[in-house]
């Protein structure tokens, strides 16, 4: 016997398609359907027929899989792309991304990126073409995983590969078997750890709350949290541990092995296909009882799921601004809600959203006062950059003040540790030439070119662009005219080399050591203190544990303030209390010199008396006054296109046709601040609500009748924080 069932598909689509299916099947099952001429995995969302078809028009399923999503998945996935105005099928498409799961047949050749790039292949830029190059920066795909991933047919891949865009590769083993859980003993928790702990543990018994695990740097909160993750464990239930991207390094992982006797199943964007789909399988199946995983893994079918963990929870990464947007952290509170589990945030710098919401009640908290072991938190000193102005050195322009380098130098003699910071990839943001003043720029976007000195190229951060760094200037001919303007890290590194030959210095930074094994590498070599200093990016910032490190320099602490966002301040704070925080966290006591232009900004300020709560307090009464997150609602619309005309009318449209309604604010249209982007032109409003107020209705009301052409895209960001 058979019965229609209503299929979601993981496209773009908000609503199901009738399918004939066997009698058995339930809510929730997997199953395999054709769908115009494609094969496609979807999920049974609804028992019944939807559309008014004749019998004979309705396909049968093809195949129906061993694996059914639970009804609250299917609640969460739903509410996921209500809130954040997502088609359904792309947020399910987000929970079956571990297509490999339901193969039976062996993996199919995968592919990956080459490095060479369009320009390059004499390639014209094309949307199609990106989208598979955006797709496999995250992972390698096999061809038909590729024709769904992106959404293009073969014939654009086969160009990709026939000019040597994309390579083929080897599929990798798979991670070894999981082993059972033994407790590690040794550790015994503080008297303020262990409060906080049982707090958090008396939490498992009470279904859904929420509790801000606040404690400083250093104050053993994932001690504290891994301890409750315990009392789960015990209960035979599952844990999953969201952390950023970047923070899964072997440093993590190794502290869980110590303390549980195994290794947590991992989610991020470097697994292949083979270990996505074994992961996604032990999830559904309650092998994996912990899982550590960067945003996505939010997304995974739990079979007994009963306690989050989200760790940094402040982090701005956990933003996701692609195929679907979304603010993993907030998700994961809706996942919890909807499971009915408790959910812990941990941070030491806890953001807006997450402080308003402990004020009114919906968050408790759990505190963590002080470092472990009398650590004491480092000292802070501000170095006035106009006063003590770096000097010129044999290399050329410098960077680093004279308090800086003293303080090296004596932190060299020593033999401790140091780290420099500095939020920026490569050698230099921008050239320019001395003789004609032409600047370099992407030929797709706004945006400076910024030179990688020791590949010799020159790359666009914002679209991937590449291009060799050539030796004249291309616009006068000048061969001596052509300068560095600003450092990056590799500057800085070059500046540290001069200075002190003999040191052993390394950097990192996400595009030099672009695997987890590779940054892995380094900070294992800077725990075994083979690195004298260590120069790198926000990577830096996140996690880790030195306990020889005693010095922490940042070189720009005015660059994250240039910018006019929302958030800048915040984040600022943020992390600026990171960074810092990595100093001193053993016996030694750490130094943190900062270097500004503006040491009467209030976020050094803040940073410098160590007084979180009095700068929260002053950015809580500036967002008050403004309306802004989290006292009022944003959401942007971006709209994109080749046609510059149509695009600007496009946007003055929309903006004409905003219903009239009190407590709703527009802002814009405007060009963007990128205003070229891989190509296409864009534009922004910003729609600013009360909090009373239903933006995602008010959006729905809008957009109904904007009728925008067909070549003009548009894009929604629910709670947005780019700005770009
Ligand atoms: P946080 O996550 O708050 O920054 P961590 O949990 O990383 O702090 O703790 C900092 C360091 O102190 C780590 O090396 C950790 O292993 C150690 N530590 C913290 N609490 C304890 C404890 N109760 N017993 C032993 N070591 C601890
Ligand atoms: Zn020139
Ligand atoms: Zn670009």
């Amino acid at each position: 016997m058979t019965k229609t069932v209503g299929v979601m598909l993981p496209l773009p689509f908000n609503d199901v398609f009738d399918y004939f299916a066997p009698d058995e099947v339930k809510k929730g099952d997997v199953v395999l359907v054709n769908f115009g001429g494609q094969m496609q995995i979807g999920v049974v969302f609804k028992l019944g027929a939807s559309a008014n078809l004749e019998n004979t028009k309705i396909k049968p399923v093809s195949k129906v899989f061993p694996f059914r999503l639970k009804e609250s998945l299917i609640d969460f996935i739903k509410w996921v792309a209500k809130y954040n105005m997502a088609p359904v099928g792309l947020v399910l498409k987000m929970v079956l991304s571990a297509k490999g799961a339901f193969d039976d047949e062996k993996a199919n050749v995968l592919y990956r990126l080459s490095g060479k790039t369009l320009a390059e292949a004499k390639l014209k830029n094309s949307d199609a073409r990106w989208r598979v190059i955006d797709l496999l920066k995250h992972a390698p795909y096999s061809k038909s995983e590729m024709m769904q991933g992106a959404g293009v047919g073969l014939g654009v891949i086969k160009t990709l590969i026939e000019n040597g865009i994309l390579e083929q590769m080897n599929v990798q083993k798979e991670t070894p078997d999981e082993t059972p859980f033994i407790e590690n003993s040794e550790i015994c928790l503080t008297d303020e750890q262990q409060k906080a702990a049982d707090m958090l543990i008396a939490g498992i018994q009470c279904g859904f709350n929420v509790t801000l695990l606040d404690g400083v740097t250093g104050s053993g909160k994932t001690e504290v949290y891994l301890k409750t993750a315990l009392e789960v464990l015990h209960q035979n239930k599952q844990v999953l541990i969201l952390v950023p991207e970047i923070a899964l390094t072997t440093q993590w992982l190794e502290r869980f092995e110590k303390r549980f006797g195994f290794k947590p199943y991992q989610w991020h964007s470097a697994l292949n296909q083979t270990e996505r789909a074994k992961t996604w399988k032990a999830v559904a199946q309650n092998k994996a009882k912990v899982l550590v995983g960067a945003r996505s893994a939010l997304f995974l079918p739990f079979e007994n799921l009963a306690l989050i963990v989200v760790d940094e929870s402040h982090d701005q990464t956990f933003k996701q601004e692609d195929m679907v947007n979304y603010q993993a952290r907030d998700m994961a509170v809706v996942r919890a809600k909807i499971e009915n589990i408790p959910i812990v945030l941990s941070t030491a710098t806890p953001d807006l959203e997450t402080v308003v919401n402990v004020e009114e009640g919906k968050y408790q908290t759990a505190v963590l006062k002080n470092r472990y072991a009398n650590a004491l938190m480092p000292e802070i000193k501000v170095i006035d950059l106009k006063k003590d102005k770096p000097q010129r050195g044999d290399w050329g322009t410098s960077w680093l003040s004279k308090a800086l380098c003293d303080a090296l130098k004596e932190n060299l003699d020593k033999g401790e540790q140091s780290m420099l910071f500095l939020n920026r990839r490569g050698y230099a943001p921008l050239m320019i030439c001395r003789d004609c003043g032409a600047r370099l720029q992407c030929p797709n976007c706004t945006a400076w070119l910024t030179e990688h000195r020791s590949q010799r190229k020159l790359i666009c951060h914002h679209c991937g662009y590449t291009t060799t760094t050539p030796d004249i200037c291309p616009d006068c001919g000048s061969a001596t005219g052509l300068t560095a303007c600003g450092p990056g890290v590799e500057r800085i590194a070059e500046e540290v080399k001069f200075r002190f030959p003999l040191a052993k210095v390394e950097v990192l930074s996400s595009d030099t050591t672009s695997s987890f094994k590779a940054i892995s590498d380094v900070i294992g070599r800077m725990e075994r203190k083979e690195i004298d200093i260590l120069i790198g990016t926000q990577i830096l910032a996140k996690g880790h544990h030195f306990p020889m490190l005693t010095l922490v320099g940042v070189v720009d602490a005015d660059l994250g303030l240039m910018g006019s966002d929302l958030r800048a301040k915040e984040q600022t704070f943020q992390l600026l209390s990171q960074v810092s925080g990595r100093a001193g966290r053993a016996e030694k006591k750490g130094t943190v010199y900062v270097q500004t232009l503006y040491p009467e900004n209030s976020v050094l300020k803040a940073l410098l008396k160590n007084d979180r709560e009095e700068f929260v307090k002053a950015e809580k009464k500036e967002r008050q006054m403004l309306c802004l997150p989290p006292y009022g609602k944003l959401a942007s619309l971006i709209l994109s296109s080749q046609n510059e005309d149509l695009l600007e009318k496009s946007a003055h449209h929309l903006a004409k046709i905003l219903p009239l309604q009190s407590g709703v604010f527009l802002l814009g249209p405007a060009p963007a601040p990128i205003y070229m982007l891989r190509g296409k032109y864009r534009y922004r409003l910003l729609l600013k609500t009360l909090k009373t107020i239903n933006i995602q209705t008010v959006i729905k009301n809008w957009l109904k009748n904007a009728n925008l052409p067909s070549s003009v895209r548009l894009e929604v960001d629910v709670d947005p924080y780019s700005f770009m």
